[in-house]
């Protein structure tokens, strides 16, 4: 048997989890972490095609890649800074523009593919001596003794009939535990944590288009009663002309879009987004991915804690879940130091309830916002579309406002 004595054992070496290892490992050199993760280990390629999974990351998200040392990687590689922000109601005139000039700033942020996120804190990780990654590892049970956790993985068995070795050797002893392992946590379950959940019956598909216009730094977003379409800009591949394409339509829209050929599916992107791009000349494979937000009731149990999606996940259209978990990432770890420099446990209730008080305010409001939008874009009465196009139109027409809702989305 493998005995791990650890500090922290985190759960889920998604982008969330990784950062929060690094940032535990960067901020304590002397403390030992290990960040278990079902999936086995893969080569992530420095890859000259594009990746259809993207995130647009704050301010914010920058700064803690920055901090954990991983942004000069990922900026090296490919991250597109966006400058505008194009908002705009299929049904009828409403329509709003953020320019990172109404906040005196160089942009509004960054789109990044997923990919180059978790190679870059990859490799800062396997830089780093004091964590450990371990790969193939898909917590199953655990119990706790003298305060102590023993995870166990799930046994799988081989094509001989013998559980993999390494399954059964991996049981590990740690002061605090974080569950980072997505929106279907595991930790989240084994600590009896209840969810809020609402299914929103949309699928996002999601994909690369090469456009014929130049995307102009600028985030395109059409907001239609079957749901939104974002068309996101892409750091050339020798061109300004690539776009990651978000489409979040009522499931049997997307059920409809994911049958068609691609040639059809360009066709139909194309007058999605009225052509702002001029013609969709080609798409890359189709993902798609069903849309549930889920709110833990609580965001800790006794000896562990839960980040990012493990304890809230969003719709898409305001590209903000992956943000909101590396700031309950920077929270816990601003709350862990706190607590080591009063002598107190990380695991300590007190510094758990904490951030829980610090985060899930920002969390319930981002889920609320997006919950309002996706019901006000939907209905397809006169009097709310009425309302959200002189709501649009208003907010452009006030600097103030613009300015507030600008600063307000690049903290989070
Ligand atoms: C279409 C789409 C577009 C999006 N666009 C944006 C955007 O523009 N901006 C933004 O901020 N966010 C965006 N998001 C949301 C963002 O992708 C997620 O919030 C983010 O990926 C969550 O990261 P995570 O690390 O918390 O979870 P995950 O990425 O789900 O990682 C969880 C990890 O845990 C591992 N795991 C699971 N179970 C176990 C177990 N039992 N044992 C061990 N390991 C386990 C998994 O293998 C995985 O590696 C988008 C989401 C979608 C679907």
């Amino acid at each position: 048997m493998n005995r791990h004595r650890l500090d922290f054992a985190i759960v889920g070496a998604g982008m969330v989890g990784m950062a929060q290892a690094a940032l535990l490992a960067v901020r304590h050199p002397n403390m030992r972490l290990a960040l278990l993760e079902a999936s086995p280990e893969t080569t992530v390629q420095q890859s000259d095609s594009y990746e259809p999974r993207v995130v647009a990351l704050t301010q914010a998200s920058r700064e803690l890649l920055e901090e954990v040392g991983a942004w000069e990687d990922i900026s090296a590689q490919r991250a597109c800074p966006y400058v505008e922000m194009r908002v705009w109601d299929a049904d009828g005139t409403g329509s709003v523009r953020f320019n990172s000039r109404d906040v005196q700033l160089p942009n509004l942020g960054h789109i990044v593919e997923n990919n180059i996120i978790v190679a870059a804190l990859r490799a800062r990780l396997e830089a780093l001596p004091n964590v450990e990654l371990v790969n193939s590892f898909r917590l199953e049970s655990w119990w706790r003794d003298c305060g102590l956790w023993h995870l166990q993985p799930r046994g799988e068995q081989s094509d001989d009939g013998v559980e993999g070795l390494r399954e059964q050797a991996e049981i590990v002893q740690t002061r605090l535990l974080i569950g980072a392992d997505g929106a279907r946590s595991k930790v989240r379950d084994l600590l009896r944590i209840r969810c809020q959940e609402t299914d929103y019956h949309q699928t996002a598909l999601v994909c690369v288009a090469r456009c014929e216009k130049s995307h102009r730094h600028t985030a395109w977003q059409r907001f239609m009663q079957s749901g939104p379409l974002a068309f996101l800009p892409m750091a050339g591949l020798g061109d300004d002309n690539h776009c990651a394409v978000v489409w979040s339509a009522d499931d049997s829209l997307a059920r409809e879009l994911l049958m068609l050929d691609d040639q059809a599916f360009a066709l139909n992107l194309e007058k999605a987004i009225e052509s702002r791009l001029g013609k969709v000349e080609s798409v890359s494979e189709r993902f798609s991915f069903p849309l549930r937000a889920r709110h833990a009731e609580r965001y800790h149990g006794p000896g562990a804690v839960l980040v990012g999606d493990a304890a809230h996940s969003i719709h898409p259209l305001a590209g903000q879940g992956v943000n909101l978990g590396f700031q309950d990432v920077r929270v816990l770890t601003d709350e862990i130091d706190r607590a080591l420099s009063r002598g107190l446990e990380p695991a300590h209730t007190s510094v758990l309830a904490r951030y829980e008080r610090r985060r899930r305010g920002d969390n319930a409001s981002t889920l609320k916002a997006m919950s309002a939008f996706k019901s006000l874009f939907g209905a397809g009465d006169l009097h709310w579309r009425w309302l959200r196009n002189t709501g649009l139109s208003m907010v452009d027409a006030s600097p103030m406002l613009k300015k507030r809702i600008i600063l307000r989305a690049m903290a989070v």
